[in-house]
């Protein structure tokens, strides 16, 4: 009897699309194949089989099963899974899990090889030939030139079969890991954590542990006994490592390096096409046991995998934000559920939710406590910027500067941290008081002196600075409002001449590499003063570093959305955390308006349980996450008129349901981004509600005319 195949396709459709399968194909679930579809053929990947129970219309056949790697059956299902919780169409997670299995593969080295045959006539030229063949060349124009000799020679010997070109196929082959080395001596909290952890994962099945250790408390170290004990115990289970900055992957990767004598798998955007291809087809096979990688890492189609780690669990780049809206840390712990894996989530500054899972049991909590080595915590004092305040046009406040002095004097680091990209914030005519933002959007640009152009970081949109204001012509009256860490970088360096001071922002490294120079300059002691944005409070480790400075502690609170508070304790308590980590006292210096505030005051104690307990206690009395769910709904469109129509309808359309309330519409907080207008829905549920049902239910029952677009967005991030 011929068959049906169901085959999910990567593209935005609702459904899989049913084929005939052709006599002998002999199709299973998880084939990548080639589909039909109107005039091309799309890869994609078969989600179920059935036998044709003959009244059905005619169907088009498969045309041809790709010869790659199927992917599992649990992979198959996390994607369909991760579909109906965002409230997406299933082909873009699945899109997302096809990337690297529709990457070339490497293409095979070339080598001129000797076949052994003796030549008929063996010249001086000859003889040179063969003495330096051995070394391997992939050309015979570089043959030529190591032996010294004309092309022709090297010509002559390939048609008397002398030499040979071969083609040498790339290995699938990844290192197989050490697991016979010793790992480093841990310390009494870490060897707690770690044996815990062992016990969770010998027990099987799916198990959450949240890994909780302050700044330096050596989490790295519990998490690879984890690995080595999961490697250890079965000869075909996969690791997960997810990190949340591809600028930490190298850093994490020479650990694992060290710990196993194998460099894992390395899965990131930066990562070249033939080697993603290497890893994603090592994962589907079961050759590749470790993975390290970013968010996306987490769509790979492992065989068989038993642990994941979400390291700095609580960072917020693990929430994509555009495409398919997913948050990876959740992801993560879901895929975990569906493989039976164990978790482990890791952070020195926990999100609430995870924290609030501790508590409650549904984790288990480990925390290490002891300091690594004999580093102690810093000093963190508050500079009242009332009391204190900089010189006009100034950023940093009398006592910062003294500090700073003090600190280059005794030959040490300083970090300077400020979470503001380019050189000002705002630029604005003196003469009319016009605020220059992008064309069409609400943003304001932002001024970087390095480039010469103001930026828009919403839209990418940028331009030169003008000479005369656009609005009124005034010439030179366009002023830069407020500081961004290139400005930082100019008073650092008038008030310390002498000193070597450098910028670690997004905008001012061009790649990777130059990002771990910098770093690895740090590190060595090279500069004096580091001025950076947030990707340097990440992970990092400056042994000479005594004293950060943060410049405008403020600003996170300010953004008004859910997490604010928590994120602003999260990463200065991270930029913090970085001094003083060897056996020299640290100590940070927070520049703020608002020192009695509750962020400020824990920041100060040191006290994150203090922090912890109000923040959960507000965010139970508003039901807000962890205690409740959100999710949003961004409708944006040119035409205002046809938006607020197909607004009012969506507005009808919503379901009654206990336990939800929905919030708008309302003009979203950025109404107008490259000409397109933005309404915003905001629905707030209990725990016990399917949000996503209700979100899917609510979708289906107003589809959006074709200029205007619908973004669902479960568990918002960001409230723009
Ligand atoms: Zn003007």
């Amino acid at each position: 009897m011929s068959r049906i195949a169901s085959i999910l396709l990567p593209l935005p459709l609702s459904e899989a699309f049913d084929y005939s399968e052709p006599e002998g194909m002999d199709l299973h679930v998880g084939d990548q194949v080639a589909a039909p579809l109107g005039s091309r053929l799309v890869h994609g990947v078969v989600a179920a089989l059935r036998d044709a129970d003959g009244g059905n219309r005619p169907l088009k056949p498969v045309d041809a099963r790709i010869d790659a790697p199927p992917l599992p059956p649990n992979a198959l299902e996390f994607i369909q899974w991760a579909a109906r919780y965002a409230v997406s169409d299933p082909g873009q997670p699945l899109a997302m899990a096809l990337r690297g299995a529709r990457a070339p593969k490497a293409k095979p080295a070339k080598v001129i090889e000797i076949t052994g045959l003796t030549p008929a006539k063996l010249t001086a030229a000859r003889a040179q030939v063969l003495a330096v063949a051995p070394q391997g060349f992939a050309s015979s124009a570089d043959l030529a030139r190591a032996a010294g000799v004309s092309p022709g020679v090297i010509k002559g010997l390939i048609e008397e079969g002398v030499l040979a070109l071969r083609l040498i196929e790339a290995d699938p082959r990844f290192p197989e890991p050490d697991l016979a080395l010793a790992g480093p001596e841990l310390n009494v909290s870490q060897a707690a954590a770690a044996t815990e952890l062992k016990t969770m994962m010998a027990a099987g099945g799916f198990n959450v542990a949240l890994l909780d250790g302050i700044t330096g408390s050596g989490k790295t170290e519990v998490y690879l006994e984890a690995v080595h004990a999961a490697l250890a115990a079965d000869p075909d289970a996969q690791v997960l490592v997810l990190l949340p900055e591809i600028a930490l992957t190298q850093a994490v990767i020479a650990r694992f390096e060290a710990r196993f004598a194998a460099a894992p798998g390395e899965w990131h955007s930066d990562i070249a096409p033939p080697q993603r291809r290497k890893v994603w087809d090592g994962v589907a096979t079961g050759l590749c046991r470790i993975v390290v990688g970013a968010r996306s890492a987490l769509f790979l189609p492992f065989r068989k995998l038993t642990l994941v780690i979400v390291d700095e669990e609580h960072d917020t780049s693990y929430k994509q934000e555009d495409g398919f809206i997913y948050q990876a840390r959740d992801l993560a712990v879901a895929r975990a559920k569906i493989e039976a894996a164990s978790v482990i989530l890791a952070s020195a500054t926990p999100s609430l939710e995870s924290l609030r899972n501790a508590e409650t049991g549904r984790y288990r909590w480990l925390r290490l406590t002891a300091r690594h080595g004999v580093a102690r915590l810093p000093d963190i004092q508050l500079v009242d910027m009332r009391a204190s305040p900089p010189a006009s046009g100034f950023w940093l406040s009398p006592p910062l500067v003294e500090a700073l002095k003090a600190t280059y004097a005794a030959g040490e680091q300083s970090l300077l941290f400020l979470n503001r990209r380019g050189y000002a914030p705002l630029v604005l005519c003196k003469a009319c008081g016009e605020r220059m933002t992008a064309p069409d959007t609400d943003s304001w640009l932002v001024e970087h002196r390095y480039s010469g152009r103001l930026v828009c970081h919403l839209t990418g949109f940028s331009m030169p600075k003008p000479a005369a204001c656009p609005h009124c012509g005034a010439l030179d009256s366009l002023v830069s409002i407020g500081p961004g860490v290139e400005r930082v970088e100019e008073e650092a360096k008038a008030l310390f001449p002498e000193a070597r001071i450098a910028v670690f922002s997004s905008d001012t490294l061009w790649d990777a590499r130059e990002a771990r120079n910098l770093i690895a300059a740090m590190e060595e002691g090279q500069l004096d003063i580091l001025v950076a944005t947030q990707a340097a409070a990440k992970g990092h480790n400056f042994p000479n570093l005594t004293l950060v400075g943060v410049v405008d502690a403020d600003l996170g609170l300010r953004g008004g959305d859910l997490r604010a508070a928590e994120r602003t304790y999260q990463l200065l308590a991270q930029a913090t955390g970085r001094a003083g980590r060897k056996d020299r006292p640290g100590r940070a210096l927070l520049q703020t308006y608002a020192p009695e505030h509750a962020v400020m005051q824990a920041l100060q104690a040191q006290d994150r349980d203090a922090f912890t307990t109000a923040e959960l206690h507000e965010r139970d009395m508003a039901g807000l996450p962890p205690f409740g769910r959100l999710a949003a709904l961004i409708i944006s469109g040119p035409d205002p008129m046809a938006l607020e129509a197909f607004v009012q309808i969506l507005a009808q359309a919503a379901p009654n349901a206990d336990g939800v309330q929905v919030y708008g519409p309302a003009d979203a907080p950025l109404g107008l981004v490259r000409g397109r207008r933005r309404k915003r829905f905001l629905v707030r549920a209990d725990r016990t509600v399917d949000l996503s049902a209700y979100l899917a239910a609510w979708r289906a029952r107003a589809r959006p005319p074709a200029a205007i677009r619908l973004a669902i967005d479960v568990d918002p991030y960001s409230f723009l």
